[in-house]
């Protein structure tokens, strides 16, 4: 998995900004991060919209070993790790995150900035025509020029 600092641009519109993308080497931020945040996040990962085909696994470099458990469940939820990236608008600006980082939440006590715990709560339900709406305003258009979401 490519590795990023948080709140990295990675995209020349200025417009698409990394959160979550860690690596062993990773200094990141560590503490608490609320239940509603995690619950969210769970829910939004449970079925995300992507904008191009899938990328490969995405393997957890933290976990010694394993690799870390490919599936994660809460509340009955399930998610599976490591295939697929979440986008959550912000404003100006689109937020990406990997599937791992509820897994990073969950077994490495990362704490992903406020700012992304902050657009992440205030984030419409995936896929409806108010997450499209938000990703439009935060540059989905500059970021992705072909992709035309659908609320399907
Ligand atoms: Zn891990």
């Amino acid at each position: 998995m490519a590795v990023y600092e948080d709140l990295t641009v990675i995209h020349p519109s200025g417009r698409l900004i990394t959160v979550g993308w860690l690596g062993r080497d990773s200094n990141y931020d560590r503490g608490e991060v609320s239940t509603a945040v995690f619950a969210k996040l769970v829910d939004m990962l449970a079925d995300p919209w992507q904008p191009a085909e899938r990328v490969g696994m995405h393997y957890c470099d933290l976990c010694r070993f394993t690799g870390g458990n490919p599936d994660l469940v809460f509340r009955g939820i399930h998610v599976r790790m490591g295939s697929a990236n979440l986008y959550v608008p912000d404003e100006g600006c689109i937020l990406v995150a990997p599937s791992l980082i509820l897994h990073f939440i969950d077994a490495h006590d990362y704490a992903p900035p406020e700012t992304f715990c902050a657009a992440v709560l205030a984030c419409p339900p995936v896929r409806s025509p108010e997450y499209f709406r938000a990703l439009i305003r935060g540059g989905l258009h500059d970021v992705f020029p072909n992709q035309v979401p659908t609320a399907g």
